[in-house]
């Protein structure tokens, strides 16, 4: 009797569960968002996932659904959180957020897990950023901003800097889809390259504003933290690959690869990564730029300690499709604590899971040149079916003839494992079942995490971050 009993509460309890279960919106189309969904759709209190424009992969996952609303149409986006009813808003990319996404959701009494315009300045505007690095000292390169019009001042900064043996690195301080910045080899090269950006203007407007700031010389490392307006949880810290061929060589991408936790962050060094980024969160609310959302620091090891290259305002991809996967906290609770100011009282302690995650981008061959388009892809089933493998979509379509290509970078395929080892031969193992039609289609590289495999994955950085 006391089983049937309590079967019987467990059922009610699980049919008010459901009853309770909500609807969300993810906003993006990219490799980031299927992981997003994914994940979203993953945790007991989500019932839907949304997602506004989506891709192939969004299409044919179970509970999930595409809207037909770009993902900068802001006013489009609210009009669709509204008549879902969703209980979230969950966006992918910076350029809506630098749209505002986030301020009409508030608006609208929408909560969303995404920063506020004026906090999302911290990308959009890299000569802001900088000049908010030196307001409150948090640790970055040697610096100057130069406005429309200071070319012949950037160029004298440039000389000087040379002539007392420093290199620079030339920014454009708007957002250019991660183009605009320029690492010159000489002086007549940096000259040039101030040239480009603000006489040329190669970037456009976002190059009325230059950054000319010290060459930075270390490895780099992406650090992410789920942030509430008050305090930042550090997540698992990642490193990505952005050149497009084989040892680091050949044009910069989007990122070719990912993974994660990186073994170059020891213990004492994530100490002072996490204390940067907490600084952060409390001088952006002092300066009334409460901020919510991934803080996504980009930091390079130097041998003056790890510095600040910059801060984006929402998840890396891919960097993503590997850390969702080890995150063993629910996303969606996370994420609604962060929206609505109190993620410690939501979810005390952020959880890791143990060992390694790496993915491969399958990119159309030519990519980030051009490349064909509409390439049948094949073999899903198979990859998926590997142990620990999962393929998320980025630049593909369904149609007529099944998921085709319809962007550079196609899927990443993610592994994971014990440790980077086992994540890597299962990644790849992933890639191995996946084709593009026709066969030479399809382009990856195959030395991902070559620089993990070397060193051991830390126990210190696996398991809870607070
Ligand atoms: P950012 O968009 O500012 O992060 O720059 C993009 C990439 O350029 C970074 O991921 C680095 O690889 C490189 N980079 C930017 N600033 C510097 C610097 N000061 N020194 C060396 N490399 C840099």
């Amino acid at each position: 009797i006391g089983k049937i009993c309590s079967d019987g509460v467990a059922d009610s309890r699980a049919l008010m569960a459901s009853q309770a279960k909500v609807d969300v919106l993810v906003v993006g189309g990219g490799g980031r968002e299927h992981a997003i969904a994914c994940k979203l759709r993953d945790s007991p209190q989500v019932r839907h996932v949304f997602c506004a424009p989506g891709n192939g992969g969004t299409a044919v996952e179970p509970d999930m659904t595409n809207v037909a609303v770009g993902d900068c149409d802001v006013p489009g986006l609210v009009a669709c959180a509204q008549e879902r009813k969703v209980a979230l808003v969950f966006v992918g990319p910076e350029v809506p957020l630098c749209a505002g996404l986030a301020d009409a959701c508030a608006a609208a009494g929408i909560p969303c897990f995404g920063p506020s315009q004026r906090a999302a300045e911290l990308e959009a505007s890299k000569a802001f950023s900088k000049d908010f690095f030196a307001r409150h000292k948090l640790p970055t390169a040697a610096f100057r901003n130069f406005k429309k019009g200071e070319f012949e001042a950037a160029c004298a900064y440039v000389k000087a800097e040379y002539a007392a043996g420093r290199e620079v690195v030339v920014k454009a301080s708007g957002l250019a889809a991660g183009k605009g910045v320029l690492m010159p080899v000489d002086v007549d090269e940096a000259c040039a390259a101030v040239r480009t950006v603000m006489v040329d203007a190669a970037f456009g407007p976002a190059g009325d504003e230059c950054v000319i700031e010290q060459l930075l010389i270390g490895e780099e490392v992406s650090c992410m933290a789920f942030c509430d307006g008050a305090v930042a949880s550090m997540m698992l810290p990642a490193q990505d690959h952005k050149r497009a061929e084989d040892g680091d060589q050949g044009p910069n991408t989007g990122g070719m690869g990912a993974y994660a936790p990186a073994p170059c962050l020891t213990p004492r060094l994530r100490r002072e990564v996490e204390a940067v980024l907490q600084r952060t969160v409390e001088a952006l609310a002092s300066e009334d730029r409460k901020y919510i959302g991934v803080l996504y620091g980009g930091f390079m090891l130097t041998r003056d300690g790890p510095l600040l290259l910059e801060y984006n305002v929402r998840f890396g991809d891919p960097e993503t499709q590997v850390l969702l996967p080890l995150l063993e906290s629910d996303l969606f609770e996370v994420a609604l604590g962060c929206a609505t100011g109190n993620l410690k009282a939501r979810v005390p302690e952020v959880k890791w899971k143990a060992g390694a995650a790496a993915t491969i981008v399958c990119a159309a061959k030519g990519y980030p040149g051009s490349y064909p388009k509409g390439l049948p892809i094949k073999g899903f089933e198979a990859a998926n079916s590997v142990q620990g493998v999962k393929v998320y979509h980025a630049g593909t379509k369904k149609s007529e003839d099944g998921v085709v290509t319809s962007g550079g970078r196609v899927l990443a395929v993610t592994g994971l494992g014990a440790d980077f080892r086992e994540s890597l031969k299962r990644a790849y193992q992933g890639v191995g079942e996946i084709s593009f039609e026709p066969r030479e289609g399809k382009h990856f590289r195959r030395d991902i995490g070559h620089r993990a495999l070397n060193r051991p994955v830390r126990v210190g950085l696996v398991g809870s971050t607070r």
